[in-house]
């Protein structure tokens, strides 16, 4: 694997917790972040855009896509097909671009076991009360599928544990600042850094 300094990072989350809006504040404020569109088999919604919010995509372009070794990580979410393209992925980390994945639970456990590099953080709503609260507001889903969504939300819940962060979006603007502080944070690694300035190491350690 070529060196590269940027950051690979997993953000999960329940549906509902804020996870998307958290996401697009951070890609305004950080211009150092990307964020990896992944290919889907679901259909778009109301307003999505093919190649903005997901490259849309058949059943059968997927499965040829996984024999092709073409993602990072796939994953079967509620009936449909997820996947992170592998190639984008490397493209930008080696452009010293940070890259964030928005994936569930299982895709996480995979990109871990390929890239113990990776930094991972679990979105959590303050509460399951107030999550019904936020799905019930957005006014999008009926009732069945918003007991559907909670129940699905619990489960995505139980893996919070396998993740390096924890940040609760209670409030929308400390957990904005959570998640700044993060990838401050990961840049200013040790063995980031030295990837990024090699030259201004090695000066360091050779006097005159
Ligand atoms: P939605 O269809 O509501 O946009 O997303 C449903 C779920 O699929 C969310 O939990 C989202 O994080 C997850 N997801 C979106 N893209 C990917 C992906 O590329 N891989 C995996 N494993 N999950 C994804």
């Amino acid at each position: 694997m070529t060196a590269h300094c940027g950051t690979l990072y997993v953000i999960s989350a329940p549906s509902g917790a804020g996870k998307t809006s958290l996401v697009a504040a951070l890609l305004e404020r950080d211009p150092r972040l990307r964020v990896s569109v992944s290919h889907t088999t679901r259909a778009s919604r109301p307003g999505e855009v093919d190649g903005t919010n997901y490259h849309f995509v058949s059943q059968d372009v997927f499965v040829e896509m996984i024999g092709q070794g073409a993602f990072l990580e796939h994953a079967e979410v509620f009936g449909n097909y997820y996947g992170t393209s592998q190639l984008w992925v490397n493209e930008q980390l080696a452009l010293d671009r940070d890259v964030i994945l928005e994936i569930d639970w299982q895709g996480a456990q995979q990109v871990r076991r390929l890239r113990p590099d990776c930094v991972s953080i679990f979105i959590a709503p303050p509460s399951l009360a107030e999550l019904r609260l936020r799905l019930e507001r957005r006014g999008q889903d009926n009732a069945d599928v918003i007991d559907r969504r909670m129940r699905e939300a619990t489960a995505e819940c139980s893996h919070h544990g396998e993740y390096d962060y924890l940040v609760l979006n209670d409030h929308f603007e400390d957990a904005l600042a959570d998640l700044l502080a993060i990838a401050r944070a990961e840049r200013a690694r040790t063995e980031s850094q030295q990837v990024r300035h090699p030259e201004l190491i090695r000066g360091l350690l050779s006097p005159g």
